[in-house]
């Protein structure tokens, strides 16, 4: 098995300290083992460590093993190739990002659920300087690639009646709807307490949802969540939609959109 971040954060100062040119160890250790960074570059290593990692990355290269898809490597090289001519400062409006100057590069930073990243146009740092998943940055990357400029309309639509994703609607259901219904059971104090975490907002609005919510899981990306709780009586379970504005498709593709229902589910489960 190939050696994971975690394992090499462990074995680094863990100090931040910046000497090696990136902001955190866990960037360097990110970038070790997802770019082929060169681990010599931490000049805190202890030497019996950075030995170890050596040969660990001799040994997984000759065997072929990498911790490090060939298809992300597409995946994210063919966003990043979009973006590269794009003027960031003048985007940043349109995507509710801020562009910043970091490093001598030009990022956006902007929300992603409940974190920040900050997106240049060869890398993507999470401002908390936690482990990242590394399909998180195509999404991010996406998200500016479509460069929508549209005004949401304030209309909502479901998953199915999007032009084009009636076969994303099951998958939707089933990574995202379903998972959230399924964490609250019983339970829509909590799940408007998770929601107010990722700063939802609670308006009025003519449902006879039990618990509906508005939040932003990209800042140009609306989610309406509307949950009905389980039935005892009748056996009915509990049931989540999730509605888009009818303008969503401008701002990220299809496939990004369910990568974004997952994310969201597993947000709000892990803090049920
Ligand atoms: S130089 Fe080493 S200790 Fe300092 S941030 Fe980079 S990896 Fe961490």
């Amino acid at each position: 098995m190939a050696l994971q971040i975690l394992q090499l954060l462990k074995m680094l100062p863990r100090t931040n300290c910046g000497d090696c040119g990136y902001q955190t160890c866990m960037a360097f250790a990110t970038h070790v083992l997802r770019e082929g960074e060169d681990p010599a570059r931490c000049p805190h290593f202890a030497p019996d460590k950075l030995k170890l990692v050596q040969e660990t990355l001799k040994h997984q290269e000759e065997a072929g093993i990498t911790a490090f898809p060939e298809h992300f490597i597409s995946a994210k090289q063919h966003v990043i190739d979009k973006i590269r001519d794009y003027d960031l400062a003048a985007l940043a409006p349109f995507l509710g990002a801020r562009c910043e100057r970091r490093q001598g590069e030009e990022v956006l930073v902007l929300r992603l659920l409940n974190r920040l990243y900050a997106v240049g146009k060869q890398e993507v740092t999470a401002l908390d300087g936690e482990e990242q998943d590394i399909w998180e940055h195509v999404l991010l990357y996406n998200y500016i690639a479509q460069a929508c400029r549209r005004p949401l309309s304030g209309k909502w639509l479901a998953m199915g009646e999007l032009p084009g994703a009636l076969a994303k609607k099951k998958a939707f259901e089933e990574g995202c709807e379903d998972k959230i219904a399924r964490a609250y059971t019983g339970r829509p104090a909590a799940l408007r307490t998770a929601l107010a975490g990722l700063e939802a907002t609670f308006p009025a609005m003519e449902t006879n949802a039990e618990l509906h919510a508005v939040f932003y899981p990209l800042p140009r990306v609306p989610f309406l969540l509307l949950f009905w709780d389980a039935d005892l009586e009748d056996g009915f379970p509990a049931k989540v939609k999730i509605m888009f504005d009818e303008t969503v498709l401008c701002f990220l593709d299809i496939e990004s959109l369910v990568f974004l229902g997952e994310k969201t589910a597993d947000c709000l489960v892990a803090a049920s």
